[in-house]
């Protein structure tokens, strides 16, 4: 797994701006084809308790 800077600091993976997920499944967010990142998105996420 390569290091994953993550800012998305309120997902329960997140430790001191890096992913911890075992895996990060990421998809088109709002779009068919992705042409840039704001339209891709993190499905890994998951909120802190
Ligand atoms: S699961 Fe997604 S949102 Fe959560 S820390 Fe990892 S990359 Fe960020």
């Amino acid at each position: 797994m390569p290091n994953i800077k993550c800012t998305v600091t309120e997902c329960d993976y997140n430790k001191s701006v890096e992913c911890h997920a075992p895996m990060v499944q990421v998809d088109r967010s709002n779009a068919s084809t992705a042409s840039n990142s704001d339209q891709t998105k993190c499905e890994t996420f998951k909120p802190k308790m």
